[in-house]
């Protein structure tokens, strides 16, 4: 396994705040906190795991309006607001009356991170992992990217004065490779899907000395920063959970971390302890955990993704087992879309609510519509969707379904002809 560091004494005291270990999600072994990502007793993921002391509403209302009110539920220094990040979180909560009617949904909500510093939900998370690449001294800050990891870690390390070096399967949307060349001079294109750049990853963190690959040997602190998205809501909310939340599942974390959130808040004593379902969302073109949830099984097989939501498209999903066992226990599901289904769900949110949303969140809207016309979802239930990306990334889904309604003469006659009036 690689280390980031090979002399972990040198993290100093109080580097992961009140975090304590990390701990197997298999069988709950303890390692030190420290640059690794596998059980050393069975290979399972390690977590995060925390000692919290009493935390109130009061604490984290009084933080600043990004993740770092939060900082306490993470595993950061107690004076992380003072290292330069991106600042990413506290992103709008918005009401979606007119998409909720349109569908038939009571009650339903958009927690919109496009707003995020690079335009999705992934500043969230990168902050937390520099956070840990800066205690373990790394000298580049890395990730294998479906794209929108890559925006974020090139602009983060920019902003922290950090070398980063970020990978992409080379037949990545245009907008997505300069919204990350932009920040970064080390951006490489790899011939080859995201499995095969994870792969990449994972060999270069095995050799090189004091890379800091965010979402593989960092990846414990990486995920936490998703947890976030779970403290926001519910805080948003008036400090109550949703009855039905409906998350997009690329490798999974995001979901696993929301849940996490909402666990942790309830342990805590800062919301009621009640139901809700979890559901998952996937594009049919890689749909790895819906396929297996459909069939009742456990076992996931992978698949060589091919659809148009790219920032989903990961085969091998790494959480994608614990993603099962969620929505499954909370009674939720994982469903699975067409990419023109897709298409019809971005056009469908921009038009209701005005949000652009990209592939991705195209695939939670549509997601939400298929378990309302399947009977899977409770429509008489709160329901909150994640956006989770921008529309501006991902232009090309819809450009052949939206444009000018007519090209006409700068003349009134002309207007008037185009039936406008
Ligand atoms: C990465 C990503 C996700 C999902 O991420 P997980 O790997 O499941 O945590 C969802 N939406 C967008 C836009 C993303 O970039
Ligand atoms: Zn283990």
């Amino acid at each position: 396994m690689s280390a980031v560091v090979s002399e972990l004494e040198t993290v100093r005291e109080g580097a992961f705040g009140n975090a304590v270990a990390l701990s197997c999600r298999e069988c709950g072994a303890k390692v030190d906190l420290g640059p690794s990502y596998a059980c050393p007793e069975c290979f399972g993921p390690l977590e995060v795991a925390y000692d919290f002391p009493a935390i109130t509403r009061e604490d984290i209302a009084a933080g600043p309006a990004n993740i770092w009110r939060y900082k306490a539920l993470l595993p950061v220094p107690t004076d992380i607001e003072q290292s330069p990040n991106t600042e990413p979180g506290f992103t709008r909560l918005l009401r979606a009356d007119n998409l909720g009617r349109e569908l038939g949904i009571a009650s339903l909500w958009v927690k919109d991170d496009s707003t995020n510093p690079t335009n999705s939900f992934k500043d969230r998370v990168v902050a937390c992992a520099l956070s840990a690449a800066r205690e373990f001294h790394a000298k580049v800050f890395a990730c294998p990217s479906t794209g929108n990891l890559a925006n974020a870690v090139a602009a983060a390390g920019a902003r922290a004065g950090i070398r980063t070096v970020v990978f992409i399967p080379s037949n990545l949307e245009q907008p997505k490779q300069v919204n990350s060349a932009v920040f970064t001079d080390s951006l490489v294109a790899v011939d080859g899907n995201y499995d095969d750049v994870n792969k990449l990853a994972q060999e270069i963190a095995a050799e090189e000395e004091g890379w800091a690959f965010v979402n593989v040997n960092v990846r414990p602190f990486y995920a936490e920063g998703s947890k976030t998205l779970g403290y926001e809501i519910a805080e948003q909310l008036g400090w109550r959970l949703p009855d039905q939340i409906v998350i997009p599942v690329a490798s999974g974390s995001q979901l696993t971390k929301v849940h996490k959130a909402f666990q942790e808040l309830i342990a805590l004593g800062l919301v009621e302890d009640k139901p809700y379902k979890v559901f998952g969302a996937q594009a049919e073109g890689c749909g790895p955990v819906a396929t297996a949830y459909k069939a009742g099984v456990d076992a996931i097989r992978p698949v060589k993704p091919d659809t148009i939501a790219k920032s989903l498209a990961i085969g091998n999903p790494a959480d994608g087992i614990y993603v099962l066992d969620i929505t499954r226990a909370t009674g939720g599901a994982v469903e699975q879309v067409t990419d023109d289904e897709i298409r019809d769900a971005i056009v469908l949110l921009a038009r209701t609510e005005g949000v652009f949303t990209e592939t991705a969140g195209g695939t939670t809207t549509a997601v939400l519509k298929k378990l309302v016309e399947t009977g899977q979802l409770d429509t008489s239930l709160e329901t909150v969707i994640i956006n989770t990306g921008h529309g501006l990334k991902t232009l090309d889904a819809v450009s052949g379904r939206v444009g000018p309604r007519a090209t006409i003469a700068a003349s009134y006659d002309a207007f008037e002809a185009a039936g406008l009036a």
